[in-house]
């Protein structure tokens, strides 16, 4: 295990998907996406914070006109779920009649897209589709389909690429997982 990334507090972090692997798994998506929209206009539902890297290369690589829309949810405190999730920034523009795309960052429980997926689909868009670079697979997917998926992961709490600890590391090209956690108390951050 090569330790590449040495932190103060939060940890050290263990390489888990390099540039080229994310790259490969970005450009896979994006052909799929472009194959089967083939002809026809998308929505992208950008799921904010930990999605944006991911949806500014996915957007770029999907050959077919885009709108491209941000939402922001919160229901995590630090690294766990708190379960109940809200909308505190919502889509600025009607989706009825529209084909949406949902683009996330990680699924862990799914309780996050869970909810989302049902606050859209009252919106009566004419398609509903979900595409995320990570799927933890920890949990059974019941409730929706995940219809696009990058990289199946088994566990552990994953950053950079958009992807965050307590709003460090968003910015790192690659994906780490945060290992040698300490204790730590006391956290308030419940942005996702
Ligand atoms: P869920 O509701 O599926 O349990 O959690 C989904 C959200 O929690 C993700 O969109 C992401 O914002 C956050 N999350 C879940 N697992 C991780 C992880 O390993 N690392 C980071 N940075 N965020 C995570
Ligand atoms: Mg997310």
């Amino acid at each position: 295990m090569k330790l590449i990334y040495r932190t103060d507090n939060d940890g050290l972090l263990k390489l888990a998907y390099s540039k080229d692997e994310i790259s490969t798994a970005v450009q896979r998506l994006a052909d799929a996406i472009s194959n089967d929209y083939a002809g026809q206009k998308l929505l992208l539902v950008v799921v904010l914070k930990g999605a944006f890297i991911f949806a500014a290369d996915l957007s770029r690589r999907i050959g077919l006109p885009l709108e491209i829309e941000f939402v922001k949810l919160a229901s995590y405190s630090g690294r766990e779920t708190t379960g109940k999730v809200k909308i505190t920034k919502d889509l600025e523009t009607v989706i009825e009649g529209k084909n949406v795309l949902v683009v996330e960052d990680i699924l862990d429980t799914g309780i996050t897209l869970e909810f989302l997926l049902r606050n859209l689909a009252g919106r009566r868009p004419k398609s509903l589709k979900v595409c995320t670079l990570i799927d933890k697979v920890k949990h059974p997917r019941g409730a929706f389909t995940v219809d696009y998926t990058g990289l199946y992961c088994s566990g552990g709490f994953l950053v950079g690429y958009g992807l965050d600890m307590d709003e460090s590391y968003r910015e790192l090209d690659a994906i780490y997982e945060v290992t040698d956690l300490p204790s730590r108390g006391g956290l308030n951050d419940n942005s996702m």
